[in-house]
């Protein structure tokens, strides 16, 4: 139980990470973080009123010669409004980011229903996942590009595809995020998931 993960937001309320629950508690005791009880309308409780309310609880329980504790699912904390330090994930959100919802071969704007990720080096031909062979393409200019280099296609890049500089805002991957109480702080996980080589 002590092991298990609890989900880490700073203070701003965004997740940017997973801790163990000694480690959850060790924060919440110190005062450093406090619980969100989800389910009781994100309302959030210090050590000592999360304590006094974890009396009544039966199951996932902490138990010390004393007193028990819930396990909490989710900390927010007190102090710290930074967000991890990491590199611009290669994910569909982050190449939609980039490149506008604008359409890298006819220039348009489109909806991001009407837009697909295009391998401008077909993988066909060993073209990779990586920022510099991906862009958006309307479904119009992608049906017209289909398995072909774009210059095959009559078609040409607005600018060439290059991988952003600016900082993501969580650092949370998909794989990690486990219990439905999570979602809610990290439902844009699939927009999220890493493109895998
Ligand atoms: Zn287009």
């Amino acid at each position: 139980m002590l092991n298990r993960g609890v989900l880490v937001l700073n203070k701003s309320w965004i997740a940017i990470n997973i801790a163990s629950v000694r480690r959850a508690l060790s924060l919440l005791y110190q005062g450093l973080a406090k619980v969100v009880h989800v389910e009781d309308n994100y309302k959030t409780y210090d050590f000592d009123s999360w304590r006094d309310m974890s009396e009544a609880a039966s199951s996932e329980v902490v138990r010390t010669v004393h007193f028990q504790i819930r396990v909490p699912e989710v900390i927010v904390l007190t102090l710290y409004g930074g967000l991890p330090r990491r590199e611009v994930v290669l994910s569909r959100k982050n190449i939609f980011e980039r490149d506008h919802n604008t359409c890298q071969y006819c220039g348009k704007k489109h909806s991001r229903e009407d837009l697909t990720i295009d391998h401008v080096v077909p993988r066909s031909r060993g073209g990779k996942n990586e920022w510099e062979n991906l862009v958006l393409a309307c479904y119009r200019c992608n049906a017209r590009k289909q398995n072909r280099f774009p210059s095959e296609a009559g078609l040409k890049l607005i600018r060439m595809p290059q991988k952003p500089k600016w900082v993501p805002h969580i650092g949370i991957q998909l794989s990690q995020i486990k219990r439905v109480n999570w979602q809610k702080f990290v439902n844009t996980a699939y927009w999220e998931t890493e493109l895998k080589e």
